[in-house]
């Protein structure tokens, strides 16, 4: 897939950093409310550098085995099969840890040898110990917002990622983000980020997250499918956000102001 396949609009100096990050060999980690383009962020620069990209959603079920590989029962044979963190170390790919203080404990210690200067991956269950190639790069993405009513991740293993901020993108990039990714013309996507402004600004609802681009996103398609506005915005943006009475109300409020 070519960079250009993929539709990214940059917000800082983030590939910049990704990119001198890859070269250096560092791990990233990519933190950030959940729907503000951390993942198709890592998509464009695996597409712009032009290395495969292994992506890996972290749940709390995710094992050590999960990621390194196991052993099954193939045509009568016992075969090792690698996992994602293998082939990906094999292949020289960019791993992509979505999530991954969800991952269980012994699952996250496992990569650890990948973030230091040895950048190996130890196999116990087949004796090997693999090297990574210069082209491997780790990323993980963390949402520090939500792990404060779910899991941390240690400081032992932040630590050993250089940190990459991501938040709501500014007003006129939200927009053309909307417009670039859905055709939405310009005043109806200025209407949704305006939405989003004023949701996000309403402290008082203590929603666990707020208004995200990929909610507006969401609004946009359903606009273009011929929905009315405020239908589709309450639906791709109050309901999800929330269940509570008040809060819903709020919102819809503001998208019958707004829309
Ligand atoms: P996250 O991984 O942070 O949860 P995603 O990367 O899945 O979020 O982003 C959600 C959606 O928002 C994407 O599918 C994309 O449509 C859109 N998006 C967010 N930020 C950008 C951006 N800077 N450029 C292009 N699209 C974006």
């Amino acid at each position: 897939m070519s960079a250009d396949s993929v539709f990214y609009l940059e917000t800082g100096r983030e590939s910049e950093l990704f990119a001198k990050a890859w070269a250096a060999r560092l791990p990233l980690m990519v933190k950030g409310p959940t729907g503000c383009g951390k993942t198709r962020f890592v998509e464009y620069m695996a597409a712009k550098l032009g290395r495969k990209l292994i992506t890996v959603a972290c749940n709390e079920d995710t094992t050590a085995t999960d990621l390194l590989g196991r052993h099954l029962l193939i045509g009568g044979e016992t075969r090792w099969t690698d996992g994602p963190v293998t082939r990906a170390v094999r292949e020289g790919a960019i791993l992509y840890l979505d999530e991954v203080a969800e991952a269980r404990a012994d699952a996250i210690v496992v990569i650890h040898s990948l973030t230091d200067h040895r950048r190996e991956l130890f196999l116990d269950r087949t004796g090997e110990t693999l090297h990574a190639p210069p082209e491997f790069m780790l990323v993980v993405s963390f949402n520090p917002g939500y792990q404060r009513s779910m899991r941390e991740l240690k400081p032992s293993t932040r630590q050993r990622f250089i940190g990459l901020g991501f938040s709501y993108p500014a007003e006129d990039l939200e927009i053309r983000i909307i417009t670039g990714e859905t055709g939405l013309e310009d005043k109806q996507a200025r209407s949704l980020v305006s939405i989003a402004k004023k949701v996000r600004a309403l402290t008082e609802l203590s929603l666990l997250e707020s208004v995200s681009t990929r909610l507006l996103i969401d609004a946009a398609k359903l606009i273009q499918a011929g929905l009315p506005p405020r239908y589709a915005a309450t639906v791709a943006i109050a309901e999800p956000l929330t269940d509570d009475p008040d809060a819903l109300a709020a919102i819809r409020q503001v998208i019958e102001l707004t829309l």
